[in-house]
């Protein structure tokens, strides 16, 4: 008999790759969020549109797993999770609790938690030249407001389970992924995806705005390498929490114009500094991960945002945003329905 996954947080963009990649993989997937997917329809055999604030949905999610990917969160771009910090926290304080109580009830073998790289301390990373996130660093602690001291609660909470027995749990620090099919516009976006959207709808020549002086640095993961990391994670007999992002560090205005290459467009760019742009610098230092699964993120940044691109102008295109292609405008061609770069990534 296959096994019994749920993926909470479904709708969100991580929770639909990682319903498609278990269900490649055989497993009988339920999905469980307040919403479907906004881009493309999910491959889950059932989703049950539910609050996980709440304790009674929160079990009905688990009943019958084996596995648990906890990955519904109230959360968005750096604006999102600077300006709410009571509604992020309570949200997600209330998810987390509810949804690891849950799964011990009803004696799932294994729990996934996704924990944030916005558990580091600010104190560790004031310099663009920052020295690389390693898993105890973690503490003293000093995260980022709400968004940040919840996750680290929220993996204490997922150590205390475990430490007394009650289930096991495994929990990763993602660093900033990226890819097709994730929010792109109205608030939440991330950098990478809010780049792309901005670059895909300006014209030759054009000067599009990039938030603080574009010398702040991030490292960025690609969402297949995300959903291998989760899965490898879980099935892996380290129960400590693990980075899982990728070393490849640039500048904000490296990624804008790795964009703007991808793009064939000549633009230019205006630096708004009265915009949030988070912690100065931030990468991740993934000798552990390495050690513990003889694995890491393998995808070169450029070749990400060159998919992540592709996908971000189809959409643009698709939503009437951008005019149309010519064969998009002629209709389906002799080969068949026209293929839109959403499928297929
Ligand atoms: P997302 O916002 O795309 O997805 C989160 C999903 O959770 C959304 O579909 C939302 O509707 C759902 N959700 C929120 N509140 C809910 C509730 N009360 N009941 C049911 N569902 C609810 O975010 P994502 O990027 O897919 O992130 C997934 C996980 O990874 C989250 O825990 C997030 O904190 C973590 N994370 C993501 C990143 C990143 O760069 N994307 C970085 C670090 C950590």
């Amino acid at each position: 008999m296959s096994r019994r996954a749920v993926v909470t947080g479904a709708g969100g963009f991580i929770g639909h790759h990682m319903v498609r990649y278990l269900k490649q993989k055989g497993y009988w997937v339920r999905a469980a969020d307040t919403t479907l997917p906004d881009y493309s329809a999910t491959s889950a055999d059932e989703f049950l549109l539910i609050d996980l604030r709440e304790f009674t949905p929160c079990m009905a999610a688990c009943d019958g797993m084996d596995e648990v990917y906890q990955l519904a969160a109230d959360m968005g771009g750096i604006a999102y999770i600077t300006s709410y910090h009571a509604d992020v926290a309570r949200n997600n304080v209330l998810i987390n609790a509810h949804m690891v109580e849950a799964a011990t009830r009803h004696r799932v073998s294994r729990y996934f938690y996704s924990s944030s790289a916005c558990v580091y301390p600010m104190y560790r990373q004031t310099d663009a030249a920052v020295t690389p996130l390693k898993e105890e660093d973690a503490y003293p602690a000093d995260p980022e407001e709400g968004y940040g001291w919840e996750k680290l609660y929220s993996e204490k909470l997922c150590e205390y389970y475990r430490k007394e027995s009650k289930i096991e749990t495994r929990v990763a620090r993602f660093h900033n992924i990226y890819g097709p099919l994730g929010t792109y516009d109205g608030g939440r976006e991330k950098a990478p995806a809010a780049i792309c959207r901005k670059i895909a709808l300006a014209h030759n020549g054009d000067t599009i705005e990039v938030w603080g002086d574009g010398l702040q640095t991030r490292s960025f993961t690609y969402i297949d390498d995300c959903v291998e990391g989760i899965y490898r994670i879980m099935h892996s007999d380290y129960r400590e929490p693990l980075n899982l992002g990728s070393e490849e560090m640039v500048t904000i205005d490296e990624l804008v114009d790795m964009v703007i290459r991808i793009s064939g467009k000549g633009l230019r760019k205006r630096h708004d500094s009265t915009k949030p742009q988070g912690v100065r610098g931030r990468n991740s230092d993934n000798s552990r991960l390495r050690r513990v699964l003889g694995w890491e993120p393998g995808l070169r940044l450029e070749e990400g945002l060159r998919r992540t691109y592709t996908w971000i102008e189809s959409e643009l295109r698709r939503r009437g945003r951008l005019p149309q292609l010519p064969d998009e405008i002629a209709g389906p061609s002799e080969h068949g329905l026209i293929v839109h770069a959403t499928e297929g990534v």
